[in-house]
């Protein structure tokens, strides 16, 4: 098999090794890196990956990408050391589904991408012998996932910017209580202030010695670890008597689209999806663009229960467009119409209220004693108007993802159904252990400052 090279969405940049790609995070014509080949698993085997551990089929899906960029040895250790957590399968109803992505350090399957991606960046950095500092700024949820991921790293530095007065005192000791190569900065002002300040030391030229890189969403690092879940829970579930592989559906709680791109990737792997219900909360960009076949931006995005997909303006869509052969550059003009007719066979795409979120939650405990939180209430909606519509049967295998724990959002499961979820372990952890941050003010010169006394730019 001949290299996988990565080239932008945009289509005017050269294509590059993954390696290339995961530390360049941004294509440098602004586009999304995507893999000029897919490759696939055959159906003997997906056959085969019947009781692997989740870490095995992990180190499988990347050596597809990677080629022999990275031996299989070192893969495995990079997964077995990224996945050290469960990823439970509850049954619901009948073959009916849920997948809990939420046992990982900071309860949200953002873990997933995050931790196999900082531990990718380390590979690659430590071969080159270079270091990188991620700089970030957070309104809360993304934050600490990604200081989780990159904690205890070589060769990589995370500093995170938050206001002082917008996240929780959870969010907040999620990350303050790390520490080692992490350095959480609170700042006088609001989340945008925080994401000023980032954008301005990027273009810094004083500052380009530092190495920054942004580690955001639409890194090809995070992308293919979201591949692995689809495969391994199907892997899992699927019936074992036979060699034929039976259809799956997913149901897919979305925001800024990167799940769902590891699912369409995972079927045009080979995987035998029959049907992605991607559902959103009320920003409901995407299932106007696939009933009206015109694109909108929802500017600004709504603010809904479900909030860490209040995304107007889905940031892997110019990902999905490209598949289905056409193309949208990074404002989300669409230059080049997809083929809809192929994307109308796959997708369900459907946008759920709060007030039907709520209702959802209520429901799924009442009927079959589940524990949802927001976002997989959004999700766990769409699969019970799939199943009132479409009556698939008894037999058919679906599985709906739920991307966070319930404890974290407990006041919408009090509310609802007047439980208060147990926290995980992960999370009772930090609630003893003591915070270290630093606070300055929202203005950019200080924070230069800030910069050259913790990291030294001016050496
Ligand atoms: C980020 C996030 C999502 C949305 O995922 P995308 O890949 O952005 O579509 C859903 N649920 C939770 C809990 C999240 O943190």
């Amino acid at each position: 098999m001949s290299q996988i090279k990565y080239f932008s969405t945009n289509h005017k940049a050269a294509e590059v090794t993954f390696g290339e790609a995961l530390l360049k995070g941004l294509a440098p014509d602004k586009g999304l890196f995507m893999p000029n080949a897919i490759p696939s698993f055959s159906p003997q085997e997906l056959n085969s990956l019947k009781g692997n551990q989740y870490y095995e089929i992990a180190a499988k899906v990347f050596s597809k990408f990677l080629g022999d960029e990275v031996p299989m040895a070192d893969l495995l250790a990079m997964t077995k050391d990224a996945y050290n957590f469960a990823v439970p399968l509850e049954q619901v109803v009948d073959r009916k589904y849920v997948m809990r992505l939420d046992q990982g350090p900071t309860a949200s399957f953002k873990d997933f991408a995050g931790r196999m991606m900082g531990r990718m960046m380390q590979y690659y950095l430590k071969q080159k012998n270079e270091n990188k500092l991620i700089l970030t700024a957070t309104s809360g949820d993304t934050g600490s996932a990604m200081a989780h991921a990159f904690y205890g790293l070589n060769n990589i530095q995370i500093a995170v910017l938050f206001p002082k007065n917008e996240v929780s005192e959870r969010q907040r000791k999620q990350m303050t209580t790390l520490q080692k190569n992490v350095q959480i900065i609170a700042i006088d002002g609001k989340f945008d202030d925080a994401q000023a300040m980032v954008k301005q030391a990027f273009s810094d030229p004083d500052l380009a010695c530092l190495n920054f890189t942004s580690a955001n969403s639409i890194n090809i690092g995070r992308l293919i670890p979201q591949i692995v879940y689809y495969i391994y829970s199907y892997t899992q579930l699927r019936k074992q008597d036979s060699d034929e592989l039976e259809p799956v559906v997913f149901c897919i709680p979305s925001g800024n689209f990167g799940d769902m791109m590891g699912c369409v990737l995972a079927m045009k792997m080979g995987l035998p999806v029959k049907r992605i219900l991607v559902a959103t909360n009320e920003n409901d960009e995407f299932e106007t663009l696939m009933k009206t076949h015109t694109y909108k931006k929802i500017e600004p995005s709504k603010n809904c229960l479900s909030s860490a997909m209040n995304v107007g303006h889905p940031s892997n869509l110019a990902r999905l467009i490209e598949l289905f052969d056409g193309n949208m550059d990074e404002n989300g003009v669409i230059h080049k119409e997809p083929n809809y007719k192929e994307m109308d066979k796959i997708f369900v795409a459907q946008s759920v209220t709060d007030e039907q979120t709520r209702e959802t939650i209520r429901q799924a405990w009442a009927q079959y004693h589940i524990v949802l939180e927001p976002h997989g209430a959004v999700g766990w909606k769409c699969v019970e108007d799939f199943i009132a519509k479409e009556k698939p049967s008894a037999e058919q295998l679906l599985i709906s993802l739920e991307t966070a724990h319930p404890a974290k959002f407990p006041q919408a499961i009090i509310d609802t159904i007047g439980v208060d979820p147990e926290l995980p372990d992960s999370l009772k952890e930090i609630e003893s252990k003591e915070e270290h941050y630093d606070s300055i003010d929202g203005n950019y010169p200080t924070f230069k400052e800030y910069l050259d006394k913790r990291y030294g730019w001016r050496k």
